[in-house]
């Protein structure tokens, strides 16, 4: 069966949706071997049974027309917007809270903002969804501070939708394609919602990095633990940590792991996660990881594993040649850009590892993302 959507134009994020799922599949599969299959063997890419509707976060332009509030996108390079009432992708719960944030605006005359004039209230919505708790958090997106009516707003939005567990606002009076302000405040709620991930707990706040699609995630961190087969006593450096999900859930069969990321919110979250695991086998420490590893080596510090998992760039040079000089036994590579992924591996393979196997994940249906795993051994 294939699937077919009016706005996949516009919107161009689904390049796959007409194809069928399993040759969706079938052609990931063709393009990692085309990258990889001369480095290693590339096992059977980790599909989902059901793949519709699999991302967590969902976002949406806010504005009017014809006198109506409404959802969706702006045409490129316009400021028109198309209204867009369901996502092939997106979380069904997300359309629902939207629906109804639309229906209260109107009653409350709440006014979207308009992106030409820079009047109006409300740009955008957002909606996160803890798949693994049920608890679903609304960020409501203004031009400005002030927000007539909000009590009722938030009333309307709680009746109506009892799964809402916190509602934010986020204030963003830049003129910028960016979503979300730097400022927030709760209106309901704790201001954040959990998830859970292969038995641990995690914090979602409105502006955390947390994979988008929580049943494919865990099939990946528990195939890449696999892969790097810990045994309760290795030193694991998690480079790239994000807010910690893959080295907390490492703590458990290691003995240490020590966890850098560069983005300051991010490694707090990941140090509140530790907590809420009761993980104290863990450090996390808000550095570049190439500079990190570094000085690590120089100090003549070692580790048993790497665990890397960087943004779609890939590695630095400088991290790779610290890798090189710390000599983790093994090396497990964790990519959503399979291009800079396999750049890296080259250098590896040049460095003295071995790359032993590759796994493809899909965490992205319908779309010609694809994620992967490398296994590296010291020669
Ligand atoms: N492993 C995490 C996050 C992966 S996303 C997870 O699975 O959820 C990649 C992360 O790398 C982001 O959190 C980003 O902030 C971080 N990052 C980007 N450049 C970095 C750098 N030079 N040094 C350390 N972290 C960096």
């Amino acid at each position: 069966m294939s699937l077919s959507c009016p706005h996949q134009k516009l919107c161009g994020g689904c390049q796959m949706l007409a194809l069928p799922y399993p040759e969706q599949l079938a052609r990931k599969q063709a393009q990692m071997q085309r990258l990889f299959g001369k480095l290693c063997p590339v096992r059977p890419i980790l599909g989902m049974d059901d793949p519709a509707h699999y991302r967590c976060k969902v976002q949406a332009a806010v504005g009017t027309v014809n006198g109506r509030t409404v959802t969706g996108l702006y045409q490129p390079s316009s400021h028109r917007l198309v209204p867009v009432e369901h996502c092939w992708l997106e979380d069904e719960r997300a359309a629902a809270v939207f629906a109804t944030a639309r229906q209260l605006m109107d009653r409350l005359r709440l006014p979207a903002y308009n992106d030409v004039t820079h009047t109006g209230l409300v740009r955008h919505l957002l909606v996160r969804v803890g798949k693994y708790t049920g608890e679903v958090m609304l960020v409501v997106v203004t031009g400005s501070a002030i927000f007539p009516a909000r009590a009722q707003f938030v009333a309307g939005m709680r009746a109506a939708h009892p799964e809402l567990t916190t509602i934010v606002q986020s204030v963003n009076g830049r003129r910028t394609s960016m979503v979300l302000g730097d400022r927030f405040r709760t209106l309901y709620g704790p201001g954040y919602i959990r998830d859970k991930l292969c038995g641990c707990e995690f914090l979602i706040s409105p502006a955390s990095f947390y994979q988008v699609n929580p049943a494919q995630t865990q099939r990946l961190y528990t195939a890449a633990l696999e892969m790097a087969g810990l045994t309760g006593t290795e030193t694991v450096i998690d480079a790239y940590c994000g807010t910690g999900t893959i080295g907390i859930i490492a703590a458990k069969k290691a003995g240490q792991v020590l966890g850098v990321e560069l983005n300051r919110s991010a490694v707090q979250d990941a140090q509140k996660n530790a907590r809420l695991n009761h993980i104290q086998n863990i450090r996390f420490v808000c550095d570049d990881a190439g500079r990190f590893m570094t000085r690590m080596a120089a100090e003549g510090q070692r580790a048993d594993l790497v665990l890397m998992d960087p943004p779609r760039q890939g590695s630095s040079p400088e991290f790779l040649r610290a890798l090189q000089k710390l000599k983790p036994r093994t090396i497990v590579y964790i990519s959503c850009g399979p291009d800079t992924q396999r750049r890296d591996a080259e250098w590896l393979c040049a460095h003295g590892w071995r790359a032993l196997q590759a796994q493809p994940v899909d965490l992205f249906p319908f779309t010609d993302h694809c994620e992967n795993i490398l296994l590296f051994a010291g020669k």
